[in-house]
Parts: C-alpha cells; structure tokens; sequence
C-alpha cells in the first residue's frame, strides 16, 4: 500500500537543526533561552504586534487571556461555535459560561448577526460577557470590520483564536493583531509546528508582563520562590522555540504550496457536486485546510467518503463538530445566523477537510483527487 497522505503532517524547512544545536552548544535546555526570547520577537514582527509570549500550546494562551480579562466563576464569555475545544475549553478552566455564536456563510466565521442577538440577551439578562473570542477558521480572517464595533459598542475586549490562521491576513492586516489579545497554536497539525506549543501577541505590554508572570508560576522577584498568586507552568522550551523559528521563515512558501494544493483541488474537482469554502475578497487566508462541502441533494455523505478515502490510506476529517452539539457544552446557551437553521450545523453535516500538507507531493495530490473523483462516479452507477 502506497505511503499515508496526512490532513496537515509537519514539514520541516530545514532550519530547524541549527536553532536546536544553538540551544544545546549553550545548554539552554529550558523554558527560556535566546530562542525564546528571538520566537517572540520573529514572531511579532511577522504579524505586526509589539509584545509576545511563547507558551506550552495556544490552549495555554486563550486561558491567560481569559484570567487577565477578569473572567472567573459564574462569569459568562461569548466564543466562536464551530471551532476546536480548545477554544473554549479554556473557560471552564475559569469555571466561567460560554455562550456559542453561529458561523455566517461568507467565510464560516462568527456571525456579525447572531453576535448582536447575544449582546442583546446579554444586555437583557444581565449576563454581560467579559470577553468575546472570535475564532479564524481554517486559516481565514473572520469579518473584524463588522464584529470588532459591536464588541466595542458594548465595551468587551477581543480575544482573536488564530490558532489556525497565522500569516492569514484581513484588509492588509495580519491575523492575530485584531483583538485586544492575539493567540497562535504551533500543534504539530498546524501551519508551522514547534512540535507543540503557542503564542500570545499583543500591544498592550502591561497585560504581556502580567500573563508572562503566572505562565511562570507568579514567581515574584525574590530567591526563596514567594508566591502571591496562583500560577502555571506554560512556558515554550528553548528547544521548541528553535524548532518554531526555523519554521516561521518558511511560513511564507508553506502559505504558497497550500494555496496551490486548494487551487488545484478547485480546479480539478470542479465537475463533482461540491463547494469549497468560500474564500472572502476582504482577506488573504494562508490556505490552512482545504475543505469542501457536499451539495445537499448529494447521495454521499462525509462519513462514507471519509472511509472511502481511508482505504486508500489517505487521511480526511469532517469539519470541528460545533461547540453546542458536543455532550460537555449541551446546556449552554447558543445565538443562530438565521432564524430558521443553524448554519454551523450544517457545515458539519456537509463538510470534508481534504489532506493539505504543504510537503504534499504532486503524485499524492493527484491521487487525492483521483480516488475523490472514483467515489463519486462509483455511486452514479
Ligand atoms: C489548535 C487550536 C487551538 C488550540 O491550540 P493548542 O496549541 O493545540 O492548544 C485553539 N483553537 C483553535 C481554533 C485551534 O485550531
């Protein structure tokens, strides 16, 4: 059987070695060290910020955030409903409640409309929320230009989940730079991997400083280990961030292979009863996932074909089952685009992430697309 075609494997520049034999010739095998210090920097110059903090995972960062928001028991936080857990996740942390906003069609990003239905329950109900986090999905910008003056009409700061879209951009602008607080992931599924770890971005040094203080386990400056507050261990490596700056000068050419494996998909996939996602003229998404949903009078469904595919040794997903729909979060309240369906419902219901690995090979992407074009002529007959 031909080699296994990963969702989103790790690809190595090449780089990498050289940051990680730095880290061992100086023996800063530890939560900090010059690569620490440099990942940050490379990393807010990429995306335009002026403070950065390397973490242990994106997970880690969403939940500072969210405690240097104020956001504690029986506080209530507004989040992107199709997304990952570990989006949300993190305010159970806090033993706050999440509200989940519907995706609206344009870019399956939060929508504007079930955003304002929320702040007006909110309003209502006296259930204000301290913060809103606005997810990128798939590497595409959600609409700031419509979200970010509702959260200020109602004076509640941003937390951007651009776990998925770093070197995505909005209006010219770098994902990760439109909230108060910018998030990255660096999972070994992601755009660039440090082999597990995350980054928070922001311009607000203060809040920087503070979260930079319990990542460290709020040691306060003193020999003896004083300790004031409740702190974390969510610190990056040295080792990690090495491995994380040899993949930030490649991010660039990673975002041109996966551009081309979504073209290519489009292309020669365009006879098949399919829509891709639909990508909006207001940004530049950095092409994370290439994802495609059945149209609805199709025969087929996701799971067979996500079967299919496996038998060919060929990974695909369906979409991030939405947040309301998962047994953990079934109380939880939940604000819809449209009065009639729920359009993240049917997303999921639809949707197929295709293998999208920027070291994809030209022979493995026409296979893809082979045996996606077999199944569907198989079910003609
Ligand atoms: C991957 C991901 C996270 C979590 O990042 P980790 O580094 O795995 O903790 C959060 N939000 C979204 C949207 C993600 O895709």
């Amino acid at each position: 059987m031909q080699e296994r075609i990963y969702l989103s494997p790790p690809h190595m520049s090449g780089n990498e070695m050289k940051y990680i034999q730095e880290a061992f010739d100086s023996n800063w095998i530890a939560p900090l060290g010059t690569n620490v210090d440099k990942f940050e920097e490379e990393i807010c110059d990429y995306v335009g910020m002026e403070h950065g903090l390397a973490l242990s995972s994106g997970t880690a960062g969403i939940h500072l955030a969210l405690k240097y928001f104020g956001v504690g028991p029986g506080d209530y936080v507004f989040c992107s409903d199709l997304t990952f857990a570990g989006s949300c996740n993190p305010i159970l942390y806090q033993y706050a409640n999440p509200v989940f906003i519907d995706s609206e069609p344009e870019t399956w990003n939060m929508s504007p409309i079930a955003l304002e239905k929320a702040f007006e329950w909110a309003k209502k109900e006296n259930k204000m929320p301290k913060a809103v986090i606005i997810v990128d999905l798939y590497g595409q910008s959600a609409d700031y230009d419509a979200l970010l003056p509702i959260c200020e009409h109602y004076g509640v700061p941003v937390i951007e989940d651009a776990a998925e879209a770093l070197g995505a951009s909005y209006k010219g602008k770098k994902c990760g730079s439109f909230g108060h607080i910018g998030i990255f992931s660096f999972n070994g599924n992601k755009i660039i991997t440090t082999s597990g770890g995350g980054m928070i971005v922001s311009n607000d040094e203060e809040a920087i400083k503070k979260m930079r203080f319990w990542a460290t386990q709020s040691r306060e400056p003193a020999k003896h280990y004083e300790h004031k507050e409740v702190g974390y261990n969510y610190r990056i490596s040295n080792i990690s961030a090495g491995i994380g700056r040899g993949q930030l000068q490649a991010l660039d050419s990673f975002i041109d292979n996966r551009k081309f494996i979504f073209e290519q998909y489009k292309n020669k996939l365009k006879e098949l009863p399919i829509c891709f996602m639909p990508i909006s003229d207001l940004g530049n998404p950095n092409y994370w996932l290439t994802v495609l949903t059945l149209k609805e009078n199709v025969e087929l469904n996701p799971e067979y074909i996500i079967n299919k595919l496996e038998m060919e040794n060929i990974e695909s997903r369906p979409l991030w089952k939405p947040m309301h729909l998962q047994p953990i979060f079934i109380d939880v309240p939940m604000f819809y685009h449209s009065e009639t369906e729920c359009i993240g419902n049917n997303l999921f219901e639809y949707g197929i992430c295709l293998p999208s690995g920027s070291s994809m090979t030209l022979e493995q992407l026409e296979l893809v697309i082979d045996t996606l074009k077999d199944i569907f002529e198989s079910v003609k007959q």
